[in-house]
């Protein structure tokens, strides 16, 4: 056995892993634009974009060279008592992008902690403020991620039912579908007259970890309104839509109405630093304001602020501001959309969905949408025998490309699947 693997079997646990059925992991030890290589000398497109991270693709110099940069001027400091050149330009930048009265910066280390925060603000914020708004409105099949309070806010269920009993109580709206939008939305209206709502945690437009499911600016501009109507405090998590995975910079951008908090990591660095930002207005900021310190959020980590993630962060803006980018991701938006019109004339697919540089449909198995449907092990390995890293949550398949893939090797991937999708046809598995 290849000694990578024999101390990994020793000594690692995998996320979402059970490694008493696990299959042996790939040895990936190189990385370059579009590609992965293993250890094999194998190549493989990263047709999912590093579990959604990655959108510039791997080893860009623009990135490197603000990492080694960095790093030689200052690798890290405390953040508290302290501040330094880069975050200050990252706060600064990012505000910039956001709506008008988002102006404040928090800094963490990955998607779940943006998110903790952002919960804790609200809590906090009602606190001192002297009311008791306790109640979370948040939408059925949501990941917001794996720690205490964003799996509260999140699907109850599979992946977390040992933990139920230490989640808070929130209430859920269903998922919106041309059918049940306005019965979901006067739910809400309903919930929320109580008065007794703090807030309420939204992935716009698009579910990630539910499977890539897309709903429209519409009702989320419709489901705000209703929220600011009543008080209720609303954080778009633009984990995974941030950084124009859904054709605009941020998801929100195809909304009128705002949020209060927004919480971004995943593309931020462009997928090379673990960082997360909770982007909130002066409002909530302003509520503790205080001679005394227990109003103020008694919250950090140790690597608050990273100086070379936040450079890395502030590179990848840089990026941003290339029009190449913005060409990257149109180009994919017109490639999604027309292997969209292919899979539509495809039997054994359904539910076929884009929202930008996302595609994702289903393929009927006959068992309903369930993560540990067997079609994800099978199209996997499909997938990687024709150089293809795609991994698809249970029987939904779906491209997230970095934006910096050609049109060849989007049709490598188009052709995997298609091949993947003719072999089911044919019964020949
Ligand atoms: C991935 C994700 C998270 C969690 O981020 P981590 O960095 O994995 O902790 C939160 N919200 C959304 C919408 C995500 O997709």
């Amino acid at each position: 056995m290849n000694k990578i693997i024999e101390k990994d079997k020793q000594h690692v646990w995998h996320p979402f892993t059970q490694h008493f059925t696990a299959e042996t992991p790939l040895i990936i030890d190189k990385a370059e634009g579009v590609y992965l290589f293993d250890s094999e000398g194998n190549k493989y497109i990263d047709a999912n974009s590093s579990w959604w991270v990655n959108v510039h693709g791997h080893a860009h110099p623009h990135i490197a060279k603000a990492l080694t940069d960095q790093f030689m001027k200052l690798d890290h400091t405390v953040f508290a008592g302290v501040t330094h050149e880069k975050a200050v330009e990252l706060a600064d930048r990012i505000t910039g992008l956001l709506p008008e009265r988002m102006e404040k910066v928090f800094f963490s280390d990955n998607g779940s902690t943006a998110v903790e925060i952002g919960l804790k603000m609200i809590v906090q914020y009602w606190a001192n403020k002297g009311e008791s708004k306790q109640r979370f409105l948040a939408m059925n099949g949501a990941y917001h991620g794996d720690t205490f309070g964003a799996m509260s806010v999140g699907q109850r269920g599979y992946f977390n039912r040992p933990f139920e009993p230490f989640f808070f109580d929130v209430d859920y709206i269903e998922f919106p579908t041309e059918e049940n939008q306005r019965e979901v939305l006067e739910h809400a209206e309903k919930l929320f007259s109580s008065g007794e709502f703090a807030g309420m945690i939204v992935e716009p437009l698009v579910q990630g970890a539910a499977g890539m499911r897309m709903y429209s600016p519409a009702f989320l501009d419709q489901l705000v309104a209703i929220a600011k109507k009543h008080g209720v405090l609303v954080i778009f998590d633009e984990v995974m839509t941030g950084f124009g995975r859904t054709g605009r910079l941020f998801s929100m951008d195809h909304c009128t109405e705002k949020a209060d908090i927004v919480t971004m990591s995943k593309g931020l660095t462009a997928g090379v630093m673990a960082l997360g930002l909770t982007v909130v207005t002066d409002e909530i900021y302003d509520a503790f304001l205080s001679k005394e310190t227990t109003k103020a959020l008694l919250h950090g980590h140790s690597f608050t602020a990273n100086p070379i993630a936040c450079a890395v962060a502030c590179a990848n803006l840089d990026l941003f501001e290339r029009k190449e980018t913005w060409e990257g991701i149109d180009d994919i938006i017109g490639w999604n959309a027309d292997f969209a019109e292919t899979l539509r004339t495809i039997d054994c697919v359904e539910n076929i969905r884009q929202q930008g540089t996302i595609l994702a449909f289903e393929i009927k198995t006959g068992e309903g949408n369930t993560y540990f449907s067997k079609m994800k092990e099978k199209a996997y390995d499909h997938f990687l025998s024709e150089g293809v890293l795609i991994r698809p949550l249970g029987n939904v398949i779906f491209v997230n490309p970095p934006f910096c893939i050609i049109e060849d090797e989007y049709m490598v991937i188009r052709e995997s699947i298609e091949t993947f999708l003719n072999l089911l046809t044919n019964g020949d598995d």
